[in-house]
Parts: structure tokens; C-alpha cells; sequence
């Protein structure tokens, strides 16, 4: 019996504002669904992102990027996250700014560092482990001739899968994490017998659990096949974590290592990292899996950057690289030319680009619906016409954001449902970017005093 189990890489880390989106919602021909995968509008640039993802999975993309350009607020980061997902729940998305790079202190390497975390390697292992739901666990106790209480000295664990069962003694490694997880009888669980990991795959159902003689709770299927076995595990670790791994690794022989941590990652690691990954793609054990690194106010790079990015492109383990601006002529930042979204031409040539436009009113609306479902704010329809309101006439990002507070402002008055006035008075305490901006203009002597 063989099982892939996918780690999915740091997706958490956009989940927040973007977690509504699952894809670009195009339907088999490749046309934009007016509200598909929780994305709503903007049809031309989802389908033009569309053929991106279908030109990168064939791997047709090769050396070009794309340049997303439109007022802020048009979604440009949603449909970048749009991508990312299209081409594989393990697939790395990781943004940036173009001010965070400038601000940087070593640029390039900035730049090196997100290029390589936006690139996962797809890993294939063969581990032999033990799996099964634990219908007997019993911590075994060992006295030492130099302490006098009895310590944990291991466990004996009956597994039992469908068609097989096995009783196991473990070491006191194991048994600790047993007791951290917090295993009991009724848990499926699965323990590498190389490296004896233990995890924790869930409850047996309750269905099951019946001739099991075990209460239960969460849902989760007993396996079937050997206790003990063979097993492909795939997990997708990035080009960063290897370089990372390969870097602790060189600390730990040398006494100054210890005290470099990030910044130990020299070129050579990083050509390590290439030579192993290359190595485990020859033998089939490894596939890459080249990610979004989005760069939102890319017109902020200089050209120091610029011409690092147009290189890296070319790399054989680039990323994709989305820029995105909504800027049109203006200085190349670093040189007098005056150039399109303040990019040079050379990197121009290689970009496709894509424009957004501003919504409908009937777009925000839809956008703030959707958001308030996934983040379980319940909307008057009243209330959802005046963020409809905001959301047109300052911006769709204020109006999400107000969801929250809107929803602690009905809790505080005892209803579980937004309504207008609820919405209306959290507008009035927290302050879109238009205002706050405003403000310090107005305060400026005596903010700065
Ligand atoms: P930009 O990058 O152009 O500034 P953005 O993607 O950051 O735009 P925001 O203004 O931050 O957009 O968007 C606010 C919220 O609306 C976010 O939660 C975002 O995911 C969502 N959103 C924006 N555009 C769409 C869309 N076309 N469909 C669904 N959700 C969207």
C-alpha cells in the first residue's frame, strides 16, 4: 500500500485577507466566471492569467515574467494569489514590496532570498512506518541505579489497521511524543520508523469506533493493509529551507556558525543546494515547483534590482515573477531615463502584461459578500450597502477591513448581525489611508514637534 501525503508550503502566510481565493474561476475553455473560486470580476486579466498558468504548467513560459498594472485596489494581489493556486495547492507564493527591497540592506540578496523561497522542491521519499488506530497503550516505567524515581522508559502501542494488527515496544523518544500529542486509544497515528517521528492523523469514526470499544469524536477513516509497511511520503520543502538546512548544518562544525544564523547562506550553499536538488530530479526523486514571487509597487525597485531580476529570470530555478505597479511613465529609479512603469526596457521585452481595471459597484458589493462569508460576519443587507458605499468611495480594502469591527461593534450590543448603523460607527473611529493622510497634512506642525 502506498500513500502521498502533501506538506503544503507556508500557504498561511496570505491565507488572511486572501483566503477566499481558490483559484482563478475560469471555466474548461479558459473563460472568466463572472463569480468562480471566489473570485468576482476583472474577467480579461484572470483569463489573461489564466494562459500564464497554462503556459508555465506546459513550460512555456520560459525566461518571461508578467507585469500587472492598474489602480491600487483592482485586485492585482488577489489575482496573483489566483495563480499561485491554479498551479498547485504545494505551490510557494510569496510577495514583497518594492519599497521593502529598496529599503533593503543588501538588495540582491533581498531579492535572492525571496526568489528562493517562492521555488518548491517536490521531495519523494520511501519511509517505512507504522500506522494504524491505537487500541492499547501502555507507558512503561524504567529506575535507573542513579536516580530514584522511576522515569518514562518507553511505551508498548497495539495498532490495528483493517486487515492487520501489531503490538510494538518503543523507546522513551517515541513515548514522549506520545504524551505531548496527547495519543490515546481511538487515534489513528502514523510513526516513521527511521527517524521515529510520530503524527497524529485524526479520530477513527464513530461508526467504526464501534467495534473498536473506543469513544470518538473527529472523523477519520481506518486504514487498511500491513501495520507495518512502505510508504511514499511527498513533502515540498523550498529552495530557502534547503539552503537553510545545508547552512545550520555547516554552523554546527564551525564555533563562529553559531552565532551567523540567515546570514550564513553564502553563494556556495546555495550551489550545494542546486547540485543536490539537481542530483534527486536525475535519480526521479524530486521535482521543482516553480512558485509566484509577487512583487506589488515594483516601479520603487532600482535599477541596481532591476537588472538582477531581468538575470535571475533566465535561471533554471527562477520562480515566476509577477510585478505589479500602478504607475505609468516615469524616472527609472537610479538613472535619468524616463521609461513605462519606471522599468527598463530590456526588462520590459520580457513581460507580459496584464491591466486591471477599477470595479463596479455591483463587483465591491459581491467582493465584500464574499469576505464576510469566509470571515463569518453575518450582514444586514443594509449594512452590506454601506460598505458597499465606503468601498466605492474610499476603498475596497478600508471596507473589508471595517468587516471585523463592524461585527465586535453588533456583538457589544448584543446581536450577531451586522447592521448599517454598527457599520456606520466603526467608519467614523478607524480611518481609510485618504483621511489619515489628511490628517497628519493637517496636524503637521505639531506631529512633528
Ligand atoms: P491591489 O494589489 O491591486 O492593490 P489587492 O488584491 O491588494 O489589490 P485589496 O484592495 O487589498 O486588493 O483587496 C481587498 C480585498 O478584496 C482582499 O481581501 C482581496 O483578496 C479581495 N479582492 C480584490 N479583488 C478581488 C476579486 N477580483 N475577487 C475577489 N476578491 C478580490
Amino acid at each position: 500500500m502506498s500513500e502521498i501525503q502533501i506538506t503544503p508550503v507556508r500557504q498561511p502566510k496570505w491565507s488572511s485577507v486572501h483566503s477566499h481565493i481558490r483559484g482563478l474561476g475560469l471555466d474548461k475553455n479558459g473563460k472568466a466566471l463572472r463569480v468562480a473560486d471566489g473570485m468576482i470580476g476583472q474577467t480579461e486579466a484572470r483569463e489573461a492569467a489564466g494562459l500564464v498558468v497554462e503556459m508555465v504548467k506546459q513550460g512555456r513560459l520560459g525566461g518571461k515574467g508578467v507585469l500587472i498594472v492598474g489602480p491600487s485596489g483592482t485586485g492585482k494581489t488577489a489575482i496573483a494569489v489566483a495563480m499561485a493556486r491554479e498551479l498547485g495547492e504545494d505551490t510557494p507564493f510569496v510577495a514583497i514590496n518594492g519599497s521593502e527591497v529598496l529599503a533593503a540592506e543588501n538588495k540582491t540578496e533581498f531579492l535572492m532570498q525571496a526568489m528562493r523561497r517562492a521555488v518548491g522542491v517536490r521531495m519523494r521519499d520511501e519511509r517505512e512506518v507504522v500506522t494504524g488506530v491505537v487500541t492499547d497503550l501502555k507507558y512503561l516505567k524504567r529506575t535507573s541505579p542513579f536516580y530514584p524515581y522511576p522515569v518514562l522508559g518507553g511505551a508498548k502501542v497495539t495498532l490495528e489497521t483493517r486487515d492487520d494488527s501489531g503490538t510494538f515496544t518503543v523507546g522513551p523518544e517515541v513515548a514522549q511524543q506520545f504524551q505531548e500529542l496527547g495519543i490515546r486509544k481511538g487515534d489513528v497515528i502514523m510513526i516513521d520508523v527511521n527517524t521515529g517521528e510520530v503524527r497524529r492523523l485524526g479520530r477513527v469514526k464513530e461508526k467504526a469506533a464501534v467495534s473498536y470499544d473506543i469513544d470518538v469524536t473527529e472523523n477519520v477513516e481506518i486504514p487498511s493493509g500491513r501495520v507495518r509497511s512502505r510508504r511514499e511520503i511527498v513533502r515540498t520543502l523550498t529552495l530557502h529551507d534547503i539552503d537553510a538546512s545545508i547552512a545550520a548544518q555547516r554552523a554546527a562544525f564551525t564555533i563562529f556558525g553559531f552565532l551567523r544564523e540567515e546570514s550564513a547562506i553564502s553563494d556556495e550553499v546555495r550551489s550545494r543546494t542546486d547540485e543536490l536538488v539537481k542530483k534527486l530530479r536525475d535519480e526521479g526523486k524530486a521535482e521543482l515547483v516553480p512558485g509566484i514571487m509577487f512583487i506589488d509597487d515594483a516601479h520603487m525597485l532600482d535599477i541596481e534590482a532591476f537588472s538582477f531580476l531581468t538575470k535571475a529570470m533566465e535561471g533554471e530555478f527562477a520562480p515566476i515573477i509577477v510585478l505589479a505597479t500602478n504607475r505609468g511613465m516615469t524616472t527609472v529609479r537610479g538613472t535619468d531615463e524616463v521609461s513605462p512603469h519606471g522599468m527598463p526596457r530590456d526588462l520590459l521585452d520580457r513581460l507580459l502584461i496584464i491591466t486591471t481595471k477599477p470595479y463596479s459597484e455591483d463587483e465591491i458589493r459581491e467582493i465584500i459578500r464574499v469576505r464576510a462569508e469566509e470571515e463569518e460576519v453575518e450582514l444586514s443587507d443594509d449594512a452590506l450597502s454601506a460598505l458597499t458605499k465606503i468601498g466605492a468611495e474610499r476603498s475596497l480594502r478600508y471596507a473589508v477591513q471595517l468587516l471585523q469591527p463592524a461585527k465586535l461593534a453588533a456583538e457589544r450590543r448584543g446581536s450577531s448581525r451586522v447592521e448599517a448603523s454598527d457599520v456606520e460607527q466603526v467608519s467614523k473611529l478607524f480611518a481609510d489611508l485618504k483621511t489619515s493622510i489628511e490628517y497628519v497634512e493637517k496636524y503637521k506642525d505639531l506631529l512633528l514637534h
